[in-house]
């Protein structure tokens, strides 16, 4: 029988399933490591010399794509079952809210509400954890924006609020938690579904971190870039890659709508803000630069965390550019704290229903939980290996241009790594942008009538009559 690490490496690793977590190679002798592939992606890769000290752990039991690896509802089963309610799209929850952050500063600082940060500094404040672990820049006392990202631990307000802020990113675990393993004291760790699944997994086998986590802190997740999602947007700002020194994904626009957000790119010579959707490959449901792995995710609100935050994408709350979060529950004591805040004025939160958290997140619910049928079933049908998923292959989607807009989706994510990698040889933008843009446009036909189109068609013509 093969080995747990060598049955990792040829499944998960080999068929591009690793989403960079980096919790193979925490354990001690790991014969994994991280390393940051040609495409701007954290992989996982086998130690050259082939020859490993004995160890323990079974690595395809540590792997959220691993075969061995419990799926997500009997992992937040043994978390939440007790005390929680469940739903197939959200998972458990005992409460569900929507609404931001009034005190200090943490809704101008964050992404959305401030939610992410004021969750972690309350954990601090009230003594329940002494350290929180995050994604800041590795010189935030210089800059806030400085990349690169990386998870980092704090233990104050004013370190904890340099992490605010999405970074579109790739991170890694294994440097952060062998620190933690070092280092006693009482955790909260935040982080993507698939990262927390992980270090739900890996505290199945490690019970140095199973003890110091206390919380895992989840966002809702669409899906993560790569760091060529950074640079190609930086590049069209007229900084080029080796030139990028900083970046800030979420500028909030008081003119605009919340979803309609900004970005922030400084190089060697100069800085830029710009409107993103002004900027090629900034459509998040075209996908480009995802990890392959997050096409075989099924997991939107981070069903394992104690507590998760996103975006509260509904109509009533859109228009206010400030940023509104959608928070889910699971645990007793993150909730009270949530009720009591509200109630003290401090966060200004209402019930929201699980059904509008659903509507919050229909298109990224839709790809990840529905779709994924129809993305496995293509990987079968081409006799290759595939993670093993709560939902099962199908052979069609409803309504049928949804099966065009899928290959198309996967069409485009492997394009933008392919001629974004062609276009840094060339030191030339346009090769990544003529690749792609006709793709992009078939893409963005998709769905839409004939008749939908011409009105589209008419509607961009008049509003460049009336520029005029
Ligand atoms: C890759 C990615 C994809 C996302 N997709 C969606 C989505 O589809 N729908 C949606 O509603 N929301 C999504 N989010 C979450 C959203 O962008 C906000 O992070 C969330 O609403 C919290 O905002 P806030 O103002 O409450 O938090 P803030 O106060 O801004 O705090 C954010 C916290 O998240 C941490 N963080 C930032 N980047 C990362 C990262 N890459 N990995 C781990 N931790 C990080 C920060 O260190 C900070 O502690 C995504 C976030 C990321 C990073």
């Amino acid at each position: 029988m093969k080995e747990s690490h060598q049955a990792l490496s040829e499944t998960v690793i080999a068929n591009g399933y690793c989403v960079g977590c980096g919790v193979c190679a925490v354990p001690e002798n790991s014969p994994f490591r991280m390393v940051m592939d040609e495409y701007g992606q954290y992989q996982s890769q086998l130690s050259e010399s082939g020859v490993f000290a004995k160890t323990d752990s079974n690595y395809e039991k540590l792997c959220p794509f691993g075969s061995a690896a419990p799926n997500e509802d009997e992992i937040a089963e043994q978390h939440f079952a007790e005390a929680c309610e469940h739903n197939p799209q959200v998972g458990y929850y005992n409460g569900v809210y929507a609404g931001h952050v009034s005190e200090g500063e943490f809704r101008k600082q964050g992404s959305s509400g401030g939610m992410g940060t004021w969750v972690l500094n309350e954990l601090l404040a009230k003594g329940l954890v002494d350290y929180v672990v995050h994604v800041k820049s590795e010189t935030a006392e210089e800059d806030l924006h400085n990349i690169p990202f990386k998870y980092q631990i704090s233990e104050s307000l004013e370190e904890t609020q340099q992490g605010g802020k999405s970074r579109y990113f790739p991170i890694e675990l294994s440097e952060v938690l062998r620190v933690i393993r070092d280092q006693p004291g009482r955790y909260a760790v935040v982080g993507l579904p698939c990262f927390i699944k992980s270090i739900r997994l890996l505290q199945a086998q490690d019970s140095i971190l199973a003890e110091r986590i206390h919380y895992c802190v989840g966002l809702v997740c669409g899906h993560l870039k790569s760091a060529h999602y950074a640079e190609s947007l930086a590049w069209q700002m007229g900084i080029p890659p080796r030139e990028l020194r900083g970046i800030d994904f979420r500028i909030k626009d008081p003119s605009q709508p919340a979803n309609r957000y900004s970005i922030y790119a400084r190089g060697l010579s100069g800085e830029a803000v710009v409107p993103t959707r002004q900027l090629f490959g900034a459509d998040w449901g075209a996908g480009a630069f995802k990890y392959k792995a997050c096409d075989f995710c099924d997991d939107v609100f981070a069903e394992t965390a104690d507590v998760v935050l996103g975006d509260a994408w509904l109509p009533e709350y859109v228009d206010d550019s400030d940023g509104t979060n959608v928070v889910v529950t699971r645990n007793a004591n993150i909730q009270q704290i949530i009720v009591d805040a509200m109630s003290d004025g401090r966060l200004d939160f209402k019930e929201l229903g699980v059904e509008k958290a659903i509507q919050s997140q229909d298109a990224g619910l839709r790809h990840r939980k529905v779709a994924i049928g129809y993305r496995l079933h293509r990987e079968k049908i081409a006799h290759s290996w595939v993670p093993n998923k709560r939902t099962s292959p199908t052979n069609t989607l409803k309504p049928r241009y949804e099966m065009k807009r899928q290959r198309l989706r996967s069409e485009l994510r492997d394009l933008s790594h392919q001629s974004f990698l062609a276009a840094k040889s060339a030191n030339d933008l346009s090769v990544y942008l003529k690749a792609m843009s006709p793709v992009y446009l078939r893409y963005s036909r998709q769905g839409k009538s004939l008749f939908r189109r011409l009105v589209s068609f008419a509607k961009r013509k008049l509003k460049a009559l009336i520029k005029v």
